[in-house]
């Protein structure tokens, strides 16, 4: 089995997330990818998040038309911050040696490789997986080459499309009131403006950390 496993805190999940997994997932010809919303991400901390909950459901609406991606909540239901290499060693503990892992991160998100809970264990178990941003189009060597020398040239780099889209525009754009449609699967802005999701945000999540889902 080849597995690819995109984490994120997906508040919300959105197109650019889409079209590079779907990217990734023909590329690598992986069998499936594994959307792994985070429970309580170490890297934002500082900002309110969307209680868990929606931000699964939400993930749930934009993946069920693709029999290539799942969802997964063992981040979410895992007590304590959520750090990815826990994640990967579950994984694979439960799918065995033969399987192979592939950890999908924005080229952006692996900037800051050397500042993530125990790297090095996490380059054991999964190869890396690059994805391309226009604010971050390159992988750069210098935080993982810190970890492993040499690592850079394990990784897999996806270079595109580039999708300009981050889940901070959305929730600014809801809260500005101006469309999301095109930006965010149909299911899933029907979902925000149901439950009321970002109106008042200022770009912020909902909730802050900490309020039961
Ligand atoms: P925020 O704007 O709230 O920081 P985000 O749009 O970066 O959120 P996350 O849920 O934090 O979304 O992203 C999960 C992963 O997907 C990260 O590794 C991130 O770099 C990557 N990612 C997010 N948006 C894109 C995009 N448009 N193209 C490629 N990768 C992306």
């Amino acid at each position: 089995l080849k597995l690819g496993v995109f984490g994120g805190t997906f508040d919300p999940i959105h197109t650019g997330h889409l079209v590079v997994a779907e990217e990734v997932r023909v590329r690598l010809a992986l069998d499936e990818v594994l959307f792994v919303p985070a429970g309580h991400s170490p890297f934002k901390l500082d900002r309110a998040v969307t209680r868990a909950a929606h931000r699964m459901n939400m993930v749930a609406l934009a993946t069920e038309d693709n029999p290539h991606f799942r969802v997964s909540d063992m981040e979410v239901v895992r007590p304590g911050p959520s750090y990815s290499v826990d994640t990967l060693e579950e994984l694979a503990r439960a799918h065995g040696k033969d399987s192979g892992l592939f950890m999908m991160v924005g080229a952006d998100a692996l900037r800051e490789f050397d500042r993530w809970h125990q790297p090095q264990r996490l380059l054991d178990v999964a190869t890396l997986v690059c994805l391309a941003r226009p604010e971050a189009p390159q992988l750069d060597p210098e935080s993982l080459e810190s970890v492993r020398r040499g690592a850079t040239e394990r990784v897999a780099v996806i270079e595109g499309p580039l999708i300009g889209v981050s889940s901070t525009n959305i929730r600014q754009r809801v809260s500005q009131g101006l469309s999301i449609k095109y930006l965010v699967s149909e299911p899933v802005e029907a979902y925000i403006y149901e439950h009321g999701l970002y109106k008042d945000s200022g770009g912020q999540g909902q909730f802050a950390w900490g309020v039961p889902t």
